[in-house]
């Protein structure tokens, strides 16, 4: 028996979906069942990858070189896609009789006697792949009652495949979507004040990012379906480095806050990002709404920046999630009072006790205090009453392009 030659295998134009362990296992119980029932030598499911395709789940009665789960071919090797386009039929009896398929070179290469294949679309007629069973000799007994049994198996496939393959479609479509922003130039990067409450002066900007690209959809929403495709840390630096670039030109005396991951500080290097921006210069605020599972890596991590004397600090104290405890495992610099608690602070009395207990431990322990969001000078009032350092806010600056921000403070 020849084998399949090495230049027919194949680098797939896309990557395969993942298909779930259950999926998998179902998918080779069908495929078991209907090979054995068929009397065929070799039964599979293919997906189709651009110009390739790939075996998903074989079963074999005995081994066939080049035909095993994993392989990505050709497409043009093989009848798949013959049959989709409906060049050829899904039912082949027998191969000698159908010129076509004595031009493939699977027909001698495997060899190829009788061979059914049926498409495998999902709910919209989309082709996932086919769903293919061929035996090494002519099989003329085959007709109309194995097709349709083909047809109700392949439906069943699609059925299995339908959530794995919508989920492979979200996922793909914010990889897209993170992709087409950067394409597009974003991050843009826009910077916000922040001013010391004793005396109105500015202390530092905190770098966000604006994605005009994506206009329907808010900053903190794009982080979180980069992170969920394994973008976020990509993106983080990305908008870290713009941040640093546009800082150039900002008063020695001023900081420059950003806003990084968790995450991304274990697996990027924030160092090479500052690209010699003075680290002490630099606050990074820890964003995390997933809880830390490693500490220890993270103060690790972080230990080579602060000992050159960068800040760190604690965003969104206060607004649930694990922020508290962020504040006493990383003991940072500056801890930032969550919006949530800013608002209304100065008729809400719970608000009000929360931002006092965390002024409370910030006196104890040395820590900077920034109240975000402030709105309004009623706020602003009870905040400074409360002994909180610095604050931040539409009523006190608005983000904007570093060049405004640095006109308006002249
Ligand atoms: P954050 O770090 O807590 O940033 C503060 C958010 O509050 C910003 O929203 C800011 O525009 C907004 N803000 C400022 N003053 C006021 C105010 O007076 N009232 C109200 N209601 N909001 C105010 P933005 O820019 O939409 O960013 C949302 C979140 O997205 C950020 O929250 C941060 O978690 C994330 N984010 C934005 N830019 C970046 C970035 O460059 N890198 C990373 N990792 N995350 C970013
Ligand atoms: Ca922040
Ligand atoms: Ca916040």
């Amino acid at each position: 028996m020849q084998q399949i030659s090495h230049d027919t295998l194949f680098e797939a134009d896309r990557l395969p979906i993942s298909i779930s362990p259950q999926v998998a296992e179902n998918m080779d119980r069908i495929l078991t069942s209907i090979r054995q029932h068929l009397r065929m030598d070799v039964a599979f499911i293919s997906e189709f990858l651009g110009s390739g395709r790939m075996f998903r789940t074989v079963d074999t009665a005995h081994p066939v070189a080049g035909v095993s789960a994993g392989a990505v071919l050709s497409m043009a090797s093989g009848y798949c896609q013959y049959v989709v386009e409906g060049r050829l039929p899904e039912l082949i009896p027998d191969t000698s009789a159908v010129p076509l398929a004595l031009t493939i070179p699977e027909t001698y290469a495997l060899p190829i006697g009788a061979h059914l294949s049926v498409p495998i679309r999902n709910d919209q007629g989309a082709v996932f792949g086919t769903f293919c069973c061929f035996s090494h000799r002519a099989m003329p007994e085959l007709g109309a009652p194995e097709l349709e049994l083909m047809h109700i198996f392949s439906r069943l496939v699609a059925r299995e495949l339908s959530e794995d393959v919508t989920r492979d479609r979200q996922h793909r479509s914010k990889i897209n979507r993170v992709h087409a922003a950067m394409w597009g130039g974003d991050p843009k990067i826009v910077f916000q004040p922040l001013f010391r409450v004793s005396d109105g002066a500015v202390t530092g900007v905190e770098a966000l990012s604006r994605f005009p690209t994506l206009s329907d959809t808010r900053p903190d929403q794009v982080y979180a379906e980069a992170h969920a495709v394994g973008m976020g840390g990509t993106l983080e630096m990305l908008a870290a480095r713009r941040a640093v670039a546009l800082c150039r030109d900002l008063p020695d005396e001023l900081l420059l806050h950003i806003n990084v991951s968790p995450h991304t500080l274990m697996t990027e290097d924030l160092r090479k990002t500052l690209h010699g921006f003075d680290p002490r210069r630099v606050v990074v605020e820890l964003t995390e709404h997933d809880p830390v599972e490693d500490y220890e890596g993270l103060i690790l991590a972080l230990h080579p920046l602060r000992e050159a004397g960068m800040q760190v600090a604690i965003d969104d104290a206060g607004a649930g999630y694990s922020s508290l405890r962020h504040v006493l495992m990383m003991r940072p610099d500056v801890v930032k009072l969550d919006v949530t608690l800013t608002r209304h602070v100065d008729t809400d009395g719970l608000r009000k006790a929360m931002a006092a207990a965390l002024v409370e431990y910030a006196r104890r322990t040395g820590t900077i205090v920034v109240a975000e969001g402030v709105e309004t000078e009623a706020e602003l009032e009870t905040l400074r009453e409360l002994g909180i350092d610095e604050a931040q806010g539409y009523h006190l600056g608005m983000p904007e392009p570093i060049g405004e921000l640095l006109k308006d403070m002249n």
